[in-house]
């Protein structure tokens, strides 16, 4: 079986830096705050080329912290992708703002300020920039657009740790970089974990009190918060992970040309696009094909783990359906039926990767149309 994800063989190959770090925290029993966390938030900033990087406790709090921090008036539109994963709206309307959805590029699915500029009105207070799947949104025109109409930019890359944008590291472009280390992304936790990256000091001082019950000091606080903290644990388990990241990171990246170079001459096998200023890290590697289920099924017969990202719009979901938007004509609305994501991680063999090329080849050789 090729597995689509292979958590346990990564634990496998960094166990004793593994178990050390984590039976230390239990030794010195400080679970919440305290060293582990400051070292990894320090370590984190610097590999994002951040100033400063506050942990919370999941990728969506992140984002609802960062909205928080951004101050806009209540009932604000903030500008989100039509085809990301639903946390991203949900912290929208949580922050009592309301959600508009835009539409993505064909190629990399990302939103871009051409599809952002006709969402914007007097109401606009944000742009929610999705790093989807791994590859950078096209920023340079987003923050312009942005700094037209002052808009607060958030990225979101919780799909793109060390990804780049024109040789800057994503979250270090916006107003706020948000990122989830649920165990399944590119730099994962064990249990739920998140952070938001931020250049300024004052800024990163509010976003720590936000998650931490508006505290200045243990019994002064300042306002009403929440709590949404990045324990000590995860800390100590993502420090021992980011050590490996750069070379999990190159190794997805040669997997993902080995794919592309395998699957190029089909033509109803449509391969991601990788802007050339993009340092895309291979989160998900995603096909789009036509019948797409009947693809799935054939590989899983040939024992290959696919997955599915995502299966249906955020527009189409019964919990935005009052917005109206299930039928528009959309990247986002007519692509998502046709999504496959392949297995994609360091787990991987080059057999592993040709082994997958072949049987799409073969599926292909079958029912060529697709
Ligand atoms: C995973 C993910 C989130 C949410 O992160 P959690 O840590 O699961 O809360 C937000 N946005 C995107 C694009 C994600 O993939």
């Amino acid at each position: 079986m090729i597995k689509f994800l292979d958590l346990n063989a990564q634990y496998h190959g960094i166990k004793e830096a593994m178990d050390t770090a984590i039976f230390d925290v239990i030794e010195n029993a400080a679970f919440i705050g305290g060293e582990k966390v400051r070292e990894f938030e320090t370590a984190f900033a610097h590999y994002c080329n951040g100033n400063y990087c506050v942990g919370v406790g999941n990728g969506t709090d992140a984002i609802e912290i960062a909205l928080e921090a951004a101050d806009l008036p209540s009932g604000s539109e903030v500008i989100v992708p039509g085809n990301t994963f639903i946390a991203c709206a949900e912290a929208v309307t949580r922050t009592n703002h309301r959600v508009r959805f835009a539409d993505v590029d064909p190629g990399t699915y990302t939103i871009n300020a051409e599809t952002i500029e006709p969402h914007i009105n007097e109401k606009t207070g944000a742009i929610l920039a999705v790093h989807l799947y791994g590859h950078s949104c096209d920023m340079d025109p987003i923050m312009d657009l942005a700094g037209q109409h002052h808009l607060a930019v958030i990225e979101d890359c919780a799909q793109a740790h060390g990804a780049e944008y024109k040789g800057r590291k994503v979250g270090s472009i916006g107003h706020f970089g948000t990122f989830s280390f649920y165990p399944g992304k590119n730099l994962g936790a064990y249990g739920d974990a998140g952070a938001i990256i931020v250049q300024d000091e004052t800024q990163a001082n509010k976003l720590r009190k936000i998650a931490n019950h508006g505290r200045s000091s243990k019994f002064n606080h300042e306002f009403e918060g929440r709590n949404s903290r990045l324990d000590a644990l995860q800390s100590a388990v993502l420090s021992v992970k980011l050590q490996y990241l750069e070379q999990w990171t190159r190794r997805r990246i040669e997997i993902a040309e080995q794919y592309v170079s395998g699957l190029a001459h089909i033509p109803d096998c449509i391969l991601p696009v990788r802007e050339q200023w993009s340092r895309h890290v291979y989160h998900l590697f995603v096909i789009r094909v036509k019948n797409r289920d009947g693809l799935k099924s054939f590989l899983y017969e040939k024992g290959i783990q696919t997955g599915i990202h995502y299966p249906v719009s955020l527009a189409k979901l019964e919990a935005y359906r009052y917005l109206g938007h299930a039928e528009a004509d959309t990247v986002y609305n007519r692509t998502d039926s046709q999504l496959l994501s392949l297995p994609m991680g360091e787990h991987l063999t080059d057999g592993n990767v040709q082994y997958v090329i072949d049987s799409i080849k073969a599926y292909f050789a079958q029912s060529p149309s697709g």
